[in-house]
């Protein structure tokens, strides 16, 4: 699709309304011109000569028209012309079909009112000018006298359709070649920008683990320094001298989850996976029990339905799945907060289900918070650094998985996770998902 949209003109992808009616205008030009390279001779053969012309200057008219698109793909002149196109048509049939009595009349008419539909008011006037311009030469010509009468004979026009045949064979082959090497260019130009794209990545991903690594240490002994102080002097400091500790240590606290979590998200793409037989009724359990071990979850509910035995990490799933259950407790205020894990075996894919009933979000958030650093509220009302989430998504594309979130404001959120089949054990087959099957795990 991008390809596509980059193929595209840059003047009529800014001018989006405008680029729906040229396109639009090409395919009813195209229309006319291949009905008129069938009809033209089949109206001849008839003695259908009025309906011959009609084509005949259609096609003309669209040719040329496909041609100056061909060439400069600029939605003005392509504009211009395509009035320009009417116009001519207009006063040809006009030419030949009795002049200013002509029922072509109302044609030219309509083109006014068209050409301000397309162009802004400084170009629509001008057009207008030449038709009234055009209109006052019909009816002097006509007035002197002038024979409006057909001109051309069958022979003619069947010779000049037969080079407009020919011509547009040209266009075609010429817009064919052409399109052809606009893919080219920027499939080449794809290349290059993914290439960089690629080593950017890695210079950054290399500066986040070193910086975050690096940090690690220092950090940790400001933390140890700020225990070791607080054991030694808290009775030589007063309540203020405490409250400044208090805050320090909050700080160093935070930055040091911030720290570990850029260092995990930095090595989720470039980790090597084990390639272990992972029970993830197992992996669940583990993580149940460390819940249960947290004062914070202590009023949650975790339900867990049968789950697969796959071929994977075990720490990178047990890693996925706290994180999701973890946000599913935290980001809920409920008196009864639930988080329920389900499971399905579909044809192609294994699908996973961590429902919560907490606090929800709006569906415009429903991407973002899949990237770094994205967080819905503040430190303050929730701890925590933002990429969780981006991490989650990292190690569920690193293993050909998808992830995604449906929910509703204050009614939970409902994460949804598919791998390939491919990952379950295969010594074994997994048990299938049975809803009343429900393994109850109180936290
Ligand atoms: P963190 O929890 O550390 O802020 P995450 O990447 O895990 O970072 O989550 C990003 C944001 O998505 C969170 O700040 C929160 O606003 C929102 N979020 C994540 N999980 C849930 C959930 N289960 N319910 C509602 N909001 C959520």
């Amino acid at each position: 699709m991008s390809l596509i949209k980059s193929l595209i003109p840059q003047k009529i992808h800014q001018e989006r309304k405008n680029f729906r009616s040229v396109y639009s205008i090409i395919i009813v030009n195209l229309i006319i011109l291949t009905v008129s390279l069938f009809f033209v001779p089949i109206f001849l053969s008839i003695n259908f000569v009025a309906g011959a012309y009609i084509m005949f200057y259609s096609s003309l008219a669209t040719l040329g028209y496909i041609l100056i698109l061909n060439l400069n793909k600029n939605l003005n002149i392509s504009g211009n012309y395509f009035i320009f196109q009417i116009i001519s048509i207009c006063l040809s049939m006009m030419y030949f079909t009795g002049g200013i009595s002509s029922p072509y009349l109302l044609w030219l008419f309509c083109i006014s009112p068209v050409s301000f539909f397309f162009f802004r008011e400084k170009t629509a006037f001008f057009w207008t000018g030449i038709i009234i311009s055009s209109l006052l030469i019909f009816t002097v010509s006509q007035l002197l006298g002038y024979p409006f009468e057909q001109r051309l004979t069958p022979i003619v026009l069947n010779i000049t359709w037969t080079i407009s045949f020919l011509f547009g064979v040209f266009i075609f082959v010429s817009t064919f070649r052409n399109f052809q090497k606009g893919i080219n260019k920027v499939n080449q130009k794809l290349i290059k920008i993914n290439s960089e794209l690629k080593n950017s990545n890695q210079e950054l991903e290399r500066f986040a683990y070193i910086a975050s690594h690096d940090l690690k240490s220092p950090l940790r002994s400001i933390i140890s320094f700020i225990t070791l102080f607080n054991k030694r002097y808290k009775n030589q400091i007063d309540e203020n001298g405490q409250e400044f500790l208090d805050i320090i240590a909050t700080n160093a606290e935070q930055m040091q989850h911030l720290i570990e979590d850029i260092l995990e998200y930095s090595q989720s793409k470039n980790r090597e996976l084990k390639k272990e037989k992972v029970d993830l009724n197992k992996v669940l359990k583990q993580i149940v029990s460390h819940i249960d071990s947290h004062d914070f979850y202590l009023d949650g509910k975790i339900q867990v339905s049968s789950l697969p035995i796959i071929e994977s990490d075990f720490t990178v799933f047990k890693q996925l799945f706290q994180n999701l259950i973890e946000n599913g407790l935290k980001y809920n205020h409920g008196p009864h907060k639930l988080v329920s894990i389900q499971y399905l075996e579909k044809k192609t894919e294994l699908y996973f289900l961590i429902k919560d009933n907490g606090i929800g979000m709006e569906e415009a958030y429903f991407e973002k918070i899949f990237e770094m650093f994205q967080r819905l509220h503040n430190k303050s009302e929730y701890q925590g650094t933002g990429i969780g989430l981006a991490v989650c998504k990292k190690i569920i594309q690193n293993l050909g998985g998808n992830i995604w979130v449906t929910s509703k404001l204050n009614e939970g959120s409902i994460f949804h996770i598919t791998f390939p089949k491919s990952i379950l054990w295969t010594e074994k087959k997994a048990p299938y998902k049975n809803e009343k099957n429900l393994i109850e795990m109180e936290s």
